[in-house]
């Protein structure tokens, strides 16, 4: 029997990583864990938590406009960009120190360094130059944002991960991409006053989700004052006298802006790793290919996370650490179930989405039943806001299973971890009916659904 230094070796402390290491030191293995950044990851350092409280501070300026309606008068409000930066940036260390505490407490080793694969059964810090060995490689090192080298004077653009750290607030942004990151910033900048352009290649925002929300979400941005260009790219940015930048799109429009924005998606954290040397198979994206227990094709070493490329968001980069974790050092075999996994978009109005769209549902059964709903929310009405909501179920049969559910409005991220329940428990339509509706609410829309829309290849009701 090999002896080795540890009988777990992880590459990242970020969401994956620090849940494996945690939860494998907690059961008595022998854990190091290696970060070249920040103890916390992605998520808790330039993802998700920094960017939902930008999305607070973005929202204050709807609900001033909104709170006239109800008899307030807050002419007086005023942003400091500074005052945000800081504070979110504050919270973010808290979290990040939290992170270590927690890893320090179970027990694990945490190396300060970037790390790289040696074989199949050691690793080396790069800084201190130290090499160890390990039972086990877990490789959880995430992913980058992606930045269109190819674009001329692309270096004088930010990604998100800039944005959290801007010296000033623009006046006016120019952000590139129509997936979620993108529309958020692009919902964050805009209410924090920022004129703000969305310039996509497709020709509706949020490739991937349902095709009504995708229409509605969009229809919503434009009308709430984000210019949003479709079917076109930026083909070159420059930098003016002032300072400003020039940008240049495909179809021939110049922009003068403030700050560009790259929000073109991202790319698995595995150049330099050392994981081809060590035999690990990735594939075209260059993600490590891994079975249903999170194993690459070399037997010693894992991989979670986006860095695996499957569904990228923390939840699921959690659950697949703790099936890791379960099975390789609790005796529990245990495999994530990747299906159904709810998700959010934190614009405005946000998204919530869980299980098929409804194109899904209907290249994959015959009998889909769709049910719809468009309406402005009740506080919207006195407010004057204009703004709408869209619920969708997606079902089979007029009272077969629930096999997706998609929302467009106030709270719909709260209210589809809900809904995700009764999807995922496999639950019917005939169930949602036959649940009494909460009044007065949004979320009551959703067992009141009761006429499906027609469409061409329905039998009838
Ligand atoms: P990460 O959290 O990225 O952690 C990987 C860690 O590995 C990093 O800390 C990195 O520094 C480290 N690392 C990389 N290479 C090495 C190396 N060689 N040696 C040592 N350390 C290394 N998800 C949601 O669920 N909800 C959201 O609202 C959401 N919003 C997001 C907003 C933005 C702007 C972004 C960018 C992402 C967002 N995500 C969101 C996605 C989420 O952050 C990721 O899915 C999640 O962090 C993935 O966790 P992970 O453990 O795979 O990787």
């Amino acid at each position: 029997m090999p002896h080795y230094n540890y009988d777990l070796f992880v590459i990242g402390a970020g969401s994956g990583g620090v849940r494996a290491a945690r939860l494998a030191a907690k059961a008595g293995a022998r854990v190091a864990i290696a970060e070249d950044d920040r103890i916390g990851g992605t998520c808790v350092i330039r993802g998700c938590v920094p960017k939902k409280l930008f999305v607070y501070a973005s929202d204050f300026s709807q609900a001033f406009r909104d709170a006239k309606g109800f008899g307030w008068s807050v002419d007086w409000a005023r942003f400091d960009w500074p005052t945000l930066r800081d504070n979110v940036e504050a919270e973010v260390s808290r979290l990040s120190g939290l992170y270590r505490k927690n890893l320090d407490g179970a027990g694990a080793t945490i190396f300060e360094d970037r790390a790289t694969v040696i074989d199949a059964n050691t690793v080396r810090l790069n800084r201190a130059g130290a090499a160890y060995t390990a039972e086990r490689i877990l490789v959880a090192t995430g992913g980058h944002t992606y930045r269109p080298t190819d674009i001329k004077g692309h270096e004088l653009g930010i990604t998100s991960t800039d944005a959290f750290k801007l010296d000033k607030l623009p006046t006016r942004i120019l952000i590139a991409g129509g997936g979620y990151i993108a529309v958020e910033f692009a919902t964050v900048f805009s209410g924090l006053g920022v004129e703000t352009t969305l310039v996509m290649r497709a020709d509706k925002v949020l490739r991937g989700f349902d095709a009504d929300v995708r229409a509605h979400v969009h229809a919503e941005l434009e009308q709430s004052g984000i210019k949003v260009v479709t079917g076109a790219t930026i083909r070159e940015v420059a930098e003016l006298a002032s300072g400003a930048r020039l940008a240049t799109l495909s179809n021939g429009v110049r922009l003068e802006v403030d700050q560009v924005m790259f929000a073109l998606g991202r790319q698995p954290n595995t150049p330099g790793l050392g994981l081809e040397a060590a035999g690990v198979k990735l594939n075209a994206r260059g993600a490590v290919e891994v079975d249903q227990f999170s194993r690459s094709n070399v037997p010693s070493i894992w991989a979670v996370g986006d860095v695996t490329d499957r569904i990228n968001l923390t939840p699921v980069a959690i659950r697949e650490a703790q099936a890791f974790a379960a099975t390789e050092f609790m005796g529990e075999p245990t495999m994530f179930d990747h299906a159904d996994v709810a998700s959010a978009v934190f614009c405005r109005p946000p998204v919530g989405a869980v299980g098929l769209t409804e194109e899904e549902a209907r290249a994959a059964h015959k009998d889909v039943r769709v049910y719809r709903t468009v309406f402005r929310p009740m506080k919207h009405i006195l407010a004057g806001n204009p703004q709408k909501s869209l619920m969708k179920l997606v079902t089979l049969g007029a009272k077969g299973r629930v096999l997706g559910v998609h929302i467009a409005g106030p709270e719909a991220p709260e209210l589809i971890q809900v809904a995700a329940i009764a999807v995922k428990a496999g639950l019917t339509k005939a169930q949602w009916d036959a649940t009494c509706a909460v009044h007065p609410t949004a979320a009551e829309e959703l067992v009141l659904m009761s006429e499906p829309v027609p469409h061409d290849n329905e039998a009838p009701a």
